[in-house]
């Protein structure tokens, strides 16, 4: 019996991909029992493993389609257990009639995340890793793709297993210092112990600075239009989804004063809103003139203030700023009406774009990441990101017990006991993390938002 309560010895079978019509469906059977179950269910006898071969799937004499079979034995299958995949055909009754045949010869209905989550007990992923292949199928932008795909490859916890194995390290330093409370100082330096210690702050500090960044990455950046009626808003807002080749998604908002939609063109995701003329409103702001919601003005990461001419321009920015503290980007509308659209409005370089030829529109994308890159931090390619408030929280704390551990250290405060378990606090969050230790909670939390099939 393992997590919640879920048995972790019998056979499991779910249809893995999306519901719906479509040419091919995969359906995973994974367990101890796989082979023999699938075995029922075949014209013919067992194919070779790694191989796919087309089968004539069955349920007694009545047939249930003809589908690719691939066995995979465990330990070298995605979740380490004897795993069947039939590659059916697709739409909702084939696979759901091989699945309910499955089930009829001993296999159960799999639970969301369960193959992941037996992928992560049979040590096949660790959880930063499980956590990463619910990233890769929820990605809505190319950066997050990218993130994950590192995080799946280890590189997070790569990072963190060094980050831990330093602490083990510092620990094995004062060991002297423990056993021996009464002697004087251990054969280590203690300055060698503390610039150990900070060495190692430092590097935690490092991965913590790329959490805002990682936000970013998972949510999208919140970019906001705002502006008197009439300056073209609207029309910039299509022009920049026009614009942006790369994938865009219509979200449905969940409350009716905006249009949203990601842009995934550049270095950052943007959600990109509009809130112009969509409803009668007593904002404030709005009221004094502009159209745009306070409620997103608020949450912005950046925000466009657009005019067409600088004067009206300036009385928009203030307008803005009276309710955001995000950076924002002055932007002059339908530059193309206009014979100089390089104006400069006191202290802030004016972006001029036209959204009926598409001049400026390049340049206004490349000043929203530049803003971003300013706040976040540039994201370095190579440099594992922090993308969940999970793993912030578990580096703060083993930062702060570090820090809590170099104070006490230094000043003499506490005896190196007492020190030292700071140190182990600060080893069992970053294990918890990665998922080196049993932590059955942890692993409820990751996989309750996993589909089934996962
Ligand atoms: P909003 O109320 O701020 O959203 O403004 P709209 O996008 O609805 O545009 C208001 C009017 O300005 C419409 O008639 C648009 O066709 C026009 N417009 C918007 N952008 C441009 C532009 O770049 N050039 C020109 N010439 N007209 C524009």
């Amino acid at each position: 019996m393992g997590a919640s309560g879920v048995r972790l010895d019998d056979t499991i079978v779910a249809v893995a991909s999306a519901p719906g019509r479509g040419a091919v469906a995969l359906v995973r059977l994974s367990g101890a029992d796989a082979f023999a179950i699938a075995a029922k269910h075949l014209r013919v006898k067992l194919p070779e493993p790694r191989a796919s071969h087309l089968c004539e799937v069955i349920d007694g004499d009545q047939q249930l389609d003809q589908a690719l079979v691939t066995l995979f034995p465990g330990p070298n299958s995605f979740t380490g257990e004897d795993t069947v995949e039939f590659s059916t055909h697709g739409g909702y009754l084939v696979p759901s009639t091989i699945v309910a045949a499955l089930i009829s010869s001993g296999a159960r209905q799999a639970t969301p995340g369960e193959f992941t989550r037996r992928a992560v007990l049979n040590g096949k992923l660790d959880i930063l890793q499980a956590e990463a292949v619910g990233d890769l199928v929820d990605a809505n932008s190319h950066a997050m793709q990218r993130t994950a795909l590192g995080q799946l490859d280890g590189g997070l916890s790569r990072r963190l297993l060094g980050l831990r194995d330093d602490l083990i390290g510092l620990e094995a330093l004062i060991a002297y210092d423990v056993d021996f409370p009464e002697e004087d100082d251990g054969p280590v330096p203690r300055e060698r112990i503390d610039q150990t210690a900070r060495g190692i702050r430092k590097s935690l500090e490092a991965l913590l600075s790329t959490a805002s960044a990682g936000e970013v990455i998972r949510e999208g950046a919140i970019v906001v239009i705002a502006g008197p009626p009439n300056v073209g808003k609207s029309s910039l807002f299509n022009a920049l989804l026009g614009k942006s080749r790369a994938i865009v998604t219509e979200i449905p908002g969940t409350t009716r004063d905006a249009l949203e939609a990601v842009i995934d063109s550049g270095k950052w995701p943007l959600r990109l809103v509009d809130t112009a003329g969509l409803r009668e409103t007593s904002d404030r702001i709005e009221l004094l003139g502009i159209e745009v919601s306070e409620r997103y003005l608020t949450s912005a990461d950046v925000v466009l203030a657009c005019a067409e001419d600088p004067r009206s321009l300036e009385e928009t920015i203030s307008l803005v700023a009276l309710s955001s503290t995000a950076p924002i980007l002055s932007v002059r509308t339908k530059s193309d009406l206009v014979s100089n659209g390089n104006e400069l409005v006191p202290s802030s370089p004016v972006l001029s774009v036209s959204a009926e030829t598409g001049a400026g529109l390049q340049v206004l994308l490349g000043a929203i990441d530049a803003v971003l890159d300013a706040r976040h931090g540039e994201i370095a390619a190579d440099l594992p990101i922090l993308t969940r408030a999970r793993h912030r929280k578990a580096i703060d704390i083993a930062n702060s017990e570090l820090g809590q551990f170099v104070s006490s250290w230094g000043e003499k405060k506490l005896p190196a006991p007492v020190a030292a378990v700071h140190l182990r606090t600060a080893v069992h969050a970053l294990e918890e993390l990665i998922g080196t230790v049993e932590v059955e909670d942890v692993l409820d939390r990751v996989f309750s938002s996993f589909c089934v099939g996962k």
